[in-house]
């Protein structure tokens, strides 16, 4: 019989260059290839699984759901979806949920919405500033926000009047800004393009600018937001409210989910028949989301999250002044890069092979962002396994 790779690489376009790892099973932060080689995971299918895996009680939550139903198409109501927005809503500045089912619909979504702002303030109000390495997601929308050539220069042409912006750079938006400006759409962390924190002040500057100017501001929270950084939204941590905020990969624990949470006018602008989705706020997926958002909530999660990142990030700050290697380490709760002196691929690879499972984000900087419930134990063994390759 064909090994998983052969018929992969035989059947499934060619759009990813994978690691020769194919998973069999997990279990909390660890999971097993098909050769059951046992893996730390503190990639966690890049800031999505968490809870990790095997969460008793999302899984008694999708199962239950299940024998009910396990689609409902939005022309009718489905308990779960509310019940989710309601948490959502609750436990931030937000005043609506839209739901769909990745990353890239939030950002397409927030971009409809500031275009219809636009709208209201003038017919050609229809620029959108984004900024320069920035990361949100994959359809033409998402990546015309994207700030990245690399992602873009095969599918031109892509929407008009989006522009870009220095991140952490206030004057470089307030330049760009003009009265046909109806959004500004940012990462308060960049996650893709290497995990830089926003200032808080930038973060400020920019609420600031479009308050005076009537422009709607949008958080890509989609990697940094659902806890990654200690709070459950991520604007939490800056303290700066946008008008909305797109959320996706962690928010069902490995079940497909995307969200755009809204206040103010960004929570009403869109109405029936300007946005829908088929599989948006799929009642199976909602079961998951609401018990992660439960337990980050009320388990303790968050705490973990503060606690843990907090060691983590000390840790790796020890093994920097011991390694020549180590440039820079950064990042914000459980999302922490670290900048090396080298190309990141073979140190990758060195990892996977002593059994850590982490990435890269961009050329040379190693990204870890594990399920929300890793501890201190499973920091020491990533250190562990750093000190052999990096000292
Ligand atoms: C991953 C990511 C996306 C895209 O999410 P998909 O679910 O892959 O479409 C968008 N924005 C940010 C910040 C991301 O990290």
């Amino acid at each position: 019989m064909e090994n998983t790779k052969t018929l992969s690489d035989k059947y499934i376009m060619n759009t990813y260059s994978r690691f020769d790892i194919a998973f069999s099973k997990g279990e909390g932060v660890y999971v097993y290839d098909e050769e059951n080689k046992k893996y730390l995971d503190f990639t966690a299918g890049i800031a999505v699984n968490s809870l990790g895996y095997q969460d008793k009680d999302c899984i008694n939550a999708i199962i239950e759901q299940l024998n009910k139903f396990n689609h409902c198409s939005n022309l009718y109501y489905s308990r779960p979806q509310a019940e989710v927005a309601k948490l959502l809503v609750e436990n931030s500045c937000f005043e609506k949920v839209f739901f769909c089912n990745s990353g890239a619909e939030a950002s397409e979504t927030m971009i409809k919405i500031a275009r219809k702002f636009g709208k209201t303030k003038n017919e050609n109000c229809s620029k959108i500033i984004a900024m320069k390495n920035s990361f949100h997601g994959r359809t033409t929308g998402a990546i015309t926000l994207t700030g990245q050539t690399k992602y873009q220069k095969s599918f031109m042409p892509l929407l008009p009047d989006i522009v870009y912006a220095e991140f952490n750079n206030l004057e470089s938006v307030k330049e760009l800004i003009d009265d046909n400006t109806c959004g500004i759409i940012l990462e308060p962390v960049q996650g893709e393009g290497g995990l830089y924190p926003a200032d808080i002040e930038f973060l400020k500057g920019v609420r600031k600018l479009c308050d005076e100017n009537n422009i709607l501001l949008g958080f890509d929270e989609v990697q940094c937001g659902i806890g990654r950084l200690g709070k459950l939204f991520a604007y939490q941590h800056f303290n700066v409210e946008p008008d909305m905020a797109g959320l996706a990969k962690g928010l069902a624990n490995g079940l497909p989910i995307g969200a755009v949470a809204a206040k103010g006018v960004a929570a009403t602008i869109l109405t029936a028949g300007d946005h829908a989705s088929t599989f948006g706020g799929n009642p199976v997926s909602c079961s998951s989301a609401k018990v992660v958002l439960n337990k980050l909530l009320n388990e303790g999660v968050l705490d973990n999250v503060c606690e843990t990142g907090k060691y983590f990030k000390e840790e790796l700050l020890k093994l920097k002044e011991k390694s020549t290697l180590i440039k820079d380490i950064r990042g914000l709760g459980l999302m922490i890069g670290v900048e090396l002196t080298i190309s990141v691929k073979e140190i990758v690879q060195k990892c996977n092979q002593k059994g850590l499972l982490v990435i890269s984000a961009g050329a040379n900087i190693l990204r870890f962002v594990p399920p929300l419930i890793v501890t201190k134990e499973h920091v020491r063994e990533v250190i562990k396994i750093l000190e052999q390759i990096l000292l």
